[in-house]
This record gives C-alpha cells, sequence and structure tokens, in this order.
C-alpha cells in the first residue's frame, strides 16, 4: 500500500530542486478537508455490516476536486490522502481545470451482493452529499467500483440536489456516461507508453515483451490496445494469481476467459505464475496496473525489465524507485501514464455540462492530443533540469498549482 507520505516524498524532492519555501511547501502539501464516515448498512441476511467511508480533498486553487472512489478492504485515511494529493498533481500535469480527491470505501466489494453494493453507495452518498457536487467535488471509478456505481451515486445525489449528471463520471453510457471513459485509462497508458519508449530510445510498441499486474479495468484494456498495438503481452495476473507465455497471451481468447471465470487463473496454454514473479518476469516492460507499494526495496534489485510504465497509482516505493533509478531502468510515472482515466472524466463532465455528446473518434483524438502534449512538457523540463520524468513532473505540477494558489491570494 501506498500512503501519503511516500507521494510527499516525491513532491518534495521536486520542491527542493525549485527552491519552494518550506512554508509554501508545507501549503500545497495539506489537504483542503479529510472526512471519514459511518457506511453502516443492513446486509441481506439482517445482520448489521459496518463500514468506513473516506473522502479527501487535496487541492482545490486550479478548479472543481476530481478523483476516483476505491471499494477495497485495505483502503485507510492515509492512503486516500496519498491518493487525493497525487491527483492534485495528476490534474495539473495534463493541465485539466481541476483539483485533487480520493476517497472509498474499506470494503471487498466481492462479498457484498449486488442489492448490498448498492446501498452500501447510497448510503456513502447520504453521507457526504454536502461536500461532492458538479463545481466542488467530482468522483470517479477507481478499483473495485465501476459504470453502475457510479450512476448509483447520481441518482441518491440527484434525489437531494436536482438532476445532476455531471457530480461524477464513469457512469453507464446510457446514463449521460461518455463514449470511451470505460477504457479511457488502459488507452492512455498506451497513448503514453508509445511517446515514452520514442523519446528514451525505446522504439516501438510492437514487438515488445510486455507484463501486466492487474487485469481489472485499466489493466485488461491496456492488455487489449497492447495487443492491438503488435506487442506481445507474455505474463498477466490479478489478485487471485498469474499467467504467462512467453510465445504471447492471446489476449482476445484470454479477455473472454477473464469475463466468464473472472479471473485470468486458469487460462488454457499459459503457465502459472505468482504475483511476486510477474513483477520480476523477463520482459522489456513491466506495467503494474492493480495496487500500490507493490515494487519495494525488496524486489527492486530483482525486476529485470527495461522500461516501467506505471498504470496503477503509486505501485513504487521511494526506496524502490532510487534502486530502479540508479540500475538504469526508465520510468513512467503513475502521475501520468495514468492520467488518460481522469483526462476521458474531464470530457464526460463537460459533456454534461454543455448538455452535448462527443463522438469516440473526438474522445480518442482529444486524449491523444492531452497526452502528447502533456508529454512534451514532461520531457522538456526533464532535459532542462537533467531529472527523471518523476521528478519533472511534479516540477510542472508544483509550478502550475503554485502558481494558480498565488494568483487567487490567500
Ligand atoms: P479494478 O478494480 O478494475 O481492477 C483491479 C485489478 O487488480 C483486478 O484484476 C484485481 O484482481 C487486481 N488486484 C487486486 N488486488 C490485487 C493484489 N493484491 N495483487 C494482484 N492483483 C490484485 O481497478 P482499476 O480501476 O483497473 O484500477 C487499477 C489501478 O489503476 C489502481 O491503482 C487505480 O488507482 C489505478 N487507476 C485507475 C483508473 C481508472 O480509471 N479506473 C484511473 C487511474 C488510475
Amino acid at each position: 500500500m501506498a500512503g501519503f507520505e511516500e507521494v510527499n516524498y516525491y513532491f518534495r524532492r521536486a520542491a527542493r530542486i525549485m527552491d519552494v519555501s518550506s512554508h509554501v511547501e508545507r501549503m500545497l502539501v495539506t489537504p483542503f478537508r479529510e472526512v471519514k464516515v459511518d457506511v453502516s448498512i443492513t446486509l441481506d441476511s439482517g445482520e448489521l455490516g459496518t463500514f468506513i467511508g473516506y473522502r479527501v480533498q487535496h487541492d482545490r486553487s486550479r478548479g472543481p476536486m476530481k478523483g476516483g472512489l476505491r471499494y477495497h478492504p485495505t483502503l485507510d485515511m492515509d492512503e486516500a490522502l496519498g491518493l487525493a494529493s497525487l491527483m492534485t498533481w495528476k490534474t495539473a500535469i495534463v493541465n485539466l481545470p481541476y483539483g485533487g480527491a480520493k476517497g472509498g470505501i474499506a470494503v471487498d466489494p466481492h462479498q457484498l451482493s449486488d442489492r448490498e453494493l448498492e446501498r452500501l453507495t447510497r448510503r456513502f452518498v447520504e453521507q457526504i452529499h454536502d461536500i461532492i457536487g458538479p463545481q466542488t467535488d467530482i468522483p470517479a471509478p477507481d478499483m473495485g467500483t465501476n459504470a453502475q456505481v457510479m450512476a448509483w451515486i447520481m441518482d441518491e445525489y440527484s434525489k437531494i440536489h436536482g438532476f445532476s449528471p455531471a457530480v461524477v463520471t464513469g457512469k453507464p453510457v446510457d446514463l449521460f456516461g461518455s463514449k470511451g471513459r470505460e477504457e479511457a485509462t488502459g488507452r492512455g497508458v498506451v497513448f503514453a507508453m508509445e511517446e515514452f519508449l520514442k523519446d528514451v530510445g525505446g522504439g516501438e510498441i510492437r514487438g515488445k515483451r510486455c507484463a501486466i499486474q492487474g487485469f481489472g479495468n485499466v489493466g485488461s484494456w491496456a492488455a487489449r490496445f497492447l495487443h492491438e498495438a503488435g506487442a506481445r503481452v507474455v505474463a498477466v495476473s490479478d489478485q487471485r494469481g498469474g499467467i504467462r507465455n512467453p510465445e504471447g497471451l492471446d489476449i482476445p481468447k484470454l479477455l473472454e476467459h477473464a469475463r466468464r471465470a473472472k479471473t485470468v487463473v486458469g487460462f488454457p496454454g499459459a503457465d502459472s505464475i505468482s504475483n511476486p514473479e510477474l513483477l520480476v518476469s523477463d520482459v522489456d516492460v513491466l506495467i503494474p496496473a492493480a495496487l500500490g507499494g507493490v515494487l519495494t526495496k525488496e524486489n527492486a534489485n530483482d525486476v529485470r525489465a527495461r522500461y516501467l510504465v506505471e498504470a496503477a497509482n503509486a505501485p513504487t516505493t521511494p526506496e524502490a524507485d532510487e534502486i530502479l533509478t540508479r540500475r538504469g531502468i526508465q520510468i513512467l510515472p503513475d502521475v501520468y501514464a495514468n492520467a488518460g482515466g481522469v483526462t476521458v472524466s474531464y470530457f464526460e463532465w463537460t459533456q454534461n455540462i454543455q448538455q452535448f455528446t462527443w463522438e469516440e473518434a473526438k474522445i480518442s483524438t482529444e486524449l491523444k492530443r492531452y497526452m502528447s502534449e502533456a508529454y512534451a512538457t514532461l520531457s522538456r523540463v526533464a532535459r532542462e533540469r537533467r531529472v527523471p520524468l518523476r521528478t519533472a513532473a511534479f516540477i510542472v505540477a508544483i509550478g502550475r498549482v503554485g502558481r494558480a494558489t498565488t494568483l487567487r491570494g490567500l
């Protein structure tokens, strides 16, 4: 798991290079608001289910706060703080008119029935409806949540505040969601990877051997787009375990298997591997797309990939980042690599506000433009300052958030 301190470590490393004063540093790091609520519900069995919900609103100097809702048993305030701050820097890096937020519920959604999940979500909205809104804080899907959960949020919020599709993004397309939102993060990862490999001398995606940890929204869409771009996806995993085929997995068939079996495990024509083995497998590109904090000082020396593309949020601890960088492994950082999701969320929000819809081709073209422009800025700053891309990303973000904060005045 990755917490607030880990993100702040990267923040401070960049802030020092920029000569940011310790007062301003403290102001930028300190969250605007932290909320912890009880979300008890009656379970189908008639028993009481008690759960804790979180919403951290980190910074609002550049616009309404934006960030996902995670339903995962290990979620706590520290992780919500880290992820919320990451959203502040991420939205600034892709230059979206947003601040950062994150939250969710400490729960394993797979242990609940659909009705329980709906009750839990509606109860959560009852508890936080007065701090979210289309111009204040706009949630979105993250681990363990999906378009259906977003639909319940929109409905519950609208009962209290009137019809408000723009209060949440990642909704079903039939309920004012955006075309292309579901696949946006995975698609953005592949756009980002294309720019990155070209820039650091890694060549094309075609032919690259890739390993992906996580086969949920982000991992499975990334696998599909990589496969379409001619990469060889040789290993994937999920919570239950992993699979490997050095010749390359048949991704369309694997997607079908995972849809039926609800796991990648047991896919015919592949060997089993564990999650720890996947992280150190012999590939060109390693793509963590599940939990945070999976690359640590314990396994960073064993990573064999030449490129690390952080599709997950905060997959690399600061110690691991240092080891990997020292070993010459090129890192495409999370704050940029997975920004495709929030970028298309922004397109969804603007469509909702304008009561207008965009075609998928436009979404994809605009997403590519945002990802390319952001990469060009990161790459320029990295070269000018002679720093890794992660530090460059934080330099860009701190500059933008800092200027907005100063211009607005205290
Ligand atoms: P998801 O719930 O759709 O999928 C998560 C995947 O991770 C599943 O395959 C699950 O089995 C696997 N997983 C869970 N615990 C694991 C463990 N201990 N070991 C190995 N695998 C495990 O979630 P998602 O939306 O795909 O999010 C994945 C990552 O991407 C998260 O870090 C999230 O913050 C980040 N992210 C998501 C979005 C988005 O739009 N959904 C946007 C930006 C970043």
